[in-house]
This record gives structure tokens, sequence and C-alpha cells, in this order.
């Protein structure tokens, strides 16, 4: 796109995983910048839409000076946050230990909330094999940690995508994560849904409902199937690529009892065997299990994850809320 529209362009474009309409291909900004859990990217390839290219050179001019002290308080209050630094450090990355403390973090399909090595994954040895962290334009929240794969390759990472390419494939090596995880930008693929595809893939192939072998932790295999599923060039790739839901009905009612979804989307990086309340918000999105539309669990776990209050249903729905009216702004 570049050479033919110049070097000064942005873009947002999809990759093969969106041409070839994988259920769950994404629309890519900045080289891993990607938006699209329910798989918009496969609706621009189904439009045969690549990418939208933009030219800009003039500035976005502020109707109200108000927006603009909104906007400066609003940084000076993030940045005078204690937890602030701690933030820069690891960013959602740390998520990895706190949900390993409290029994949610995705283990080998959803099937444990714990992980022997999650240490190996976890925010501190983000921190420690960090080469630079990223942001989106003008963010002071910089979440993005680049670490470097398995074949020395730069990768960006954070929680929701080391717990499902990680812990809940059953793999504890970061550079390992950050190699499937650079195959899902490549590729343009949500990174969410892919590990939970793979995960779903490595438990049937364990209950031997699959033909072909694909065993825990085994990376390599694991790249080799995304790959399959980026460009729809096996049996098993054109399976996958259909995401659990569909998936797991073909292969029969064995299959759909361990198939991680909601609505027929794959749930986000926190399992709620213990945590009705999170449970609830995934159950009520309307897309399906998608932790944006409401994150009680963290509420949750400091007030008391095994009540059933109607204090814990009525957070629910204010944060569904609060989520609506600030994605309508
Ligand atoms: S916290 Fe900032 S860098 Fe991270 S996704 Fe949000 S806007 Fe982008």
């Amino acid at each position: 796109m570049k050479r033919i529209h110049g070097s000064d362009v942005g873009m947002v474009l999809i990759g093969p995983a969106g041409e070839r309409l994988v259920r769950f291909a994404t629309i890519v900004a900045q080289k891993g910048r990607s938006g699209g859990r329910p798989g918009i990217g496969a609706v621009m390839g189904s439009k045969n839409l690549k990418a939208v290219v933009m030219r800009g050179h003039g500035d976005v001019k502020v109707a109200d000076p108000a927006l603009r002290k909104m906007g400066v308080d609003a940084i000076v209050a993030t940045k005078s946050k204690p937890n602030y630094p701690f933030w820069m450090r690891q960013g959602t990355t740390s998520t990895v230990e706190w949900a390993q403390e409290a029994s949610v973090l995705p283990t080998y399909n959803y099937t444990e909330g714990q992980f022997d090595e999650y240490e190996k994954i976890g925010g501190f040895a983000v921190e420690r094999s960090k080469v630079v962290t990223r942001s989106c334009p003008q963010c002071v929240m910089a979440c993005g940690h680049v670490v470097k794969d398995t074949e020395g390759e730069l990768a960006e990472l954070d929680y929701e995508n080391i717990a499902m390419l990680g812990s809940n494939l059953g793999i504890g090596d970061l550079t390992k994560v950050a190699y499937l995880n650079r195959i899902a930008d490549m590729m343009g693929m949500d990174t969410i849904s892919l590990g939970s595809t793979l995960g779903f893939a490595m438990e049937a192939s364990e209950k031997g409902l699959l033909k072909d072998k694909i065993e825990w932790g085994d990376y390599k295999r694991a790249a080799e199937v995304a790959m399959d599923i980026a460009l729809q060039r096996t049996e098993l790739g054109r399976l996958l690529g259909k995401g659990v839901k569909a998936a797991s009905m073909e292969l029969g009612p064995e299959a759909t009892e361990f198939a991680m979804h909601v609505k027929g989307l794959e749930i986000s990086a926190y399992d709620c065997h213990a945590a009705p309340g999170m449970a609830l918000a995934f159950s009520t999105s309307p897309i399906g299990a998608h932790h944006k539309d409401a994150w009680l669990i963290s509420w949750e776990v400091q007030r008391g994850r095994f009540d059933y209050t109607r204090e814990k249903v009525e957070k629910l729905v204010e944060m569904q809320n609060i989520r609506v009216v600030c994605s309508r702004l």
C-alpha cells in the first residue's frame, strides 16, 4: 500500500485471514493494533475491501476549549495515580500474576484456573524481556510491551494474548507466546479467539475427536495450525477457521461440551468457574463473551466472588452502561 500510495499514509487493513473470511479475522493498524474480536476483518474480506488508506495534513480543531481542559486534567489525574509507574513497567501483563492468584487464569482450554509455569509468562518476565513499549497515538498509558520471539523478531504483548496463547495452550515460554502472537498479527487474526480455537483443538485431539494431532504446549504445531487457519490450506485449518462454536458442532455433541464460547464468540481470558458475576457479564454481553462490555471480575474478586447479590448485578449493569456510553461518545 505504501508503494502505491506513498510513505506518508496511514491505513487500516486486513491480512490473509480476512481475505479468506476466517471468522475471527481482524482489521489491523500500526502493524499490530487490531480490532475485530467478532471477525469484522472477515466482513471487509467479504466485500473485497483490503484496506482503507488515509492521508491528512491539517490539525483537528477543538470546538469547545473545555474539552482540551478535560483532556489535560485526565492526563494529570492518570499520571498522579500511585500505580502509574508500575503500570508503565508492566501494563496489563501483570494481570497474569493476579489471575493466577485468583485462580481465573485460563489454562488448558479453561479446564484449570492456574498454570504451574505462570511466572515464565507473567508481568515480571515481560519486564525482564522488554525491548520497547508501544502505544496508540497520544496515549499516556502505553500498554504494548514489545519482546523478542523465538526467531529474534519483535512481537507486542498484553495480558489477553499471553493468557490465550500461553497458559491456555500449556505454553510456559514468553518467546514462544510472542511467536504465536506475531503470526496472529501478520495474518490478521484475533489473538483471544485464535488461542481459544487452538486450545479447543488441543483438547479435541487429546480426546481423540480429531484425526490430526496437536498436543498441549507444542508451539511449533500450534504455529503450523494457526497458519493453516489463516491460509485455509488444510481440512483442519478450514474447520477451525469457523471458530469453536461451528467447529464443535461439526465434530459432534461431545466436542460442544468443551467449546468455550458465548453466542459464538470465544471467551476472553478469564476463567469464570469461581466468578459468577463475570460469567453473567460474558453471558449478557450483546456480542458474546467479551470483557470490554463489563470487566466486573476485579471488583468481584475484591468484594466477594461467591456472593449472588443484587449489589453485584447492579454493579454489572452500571459497568455495561458506562462502557456503552463511552463507546458512543
Ligand atoms: S491503554 Fe493506550 S496504548 Fe493501550 S490500547 Fe488503550 S489507548 Fe492504546
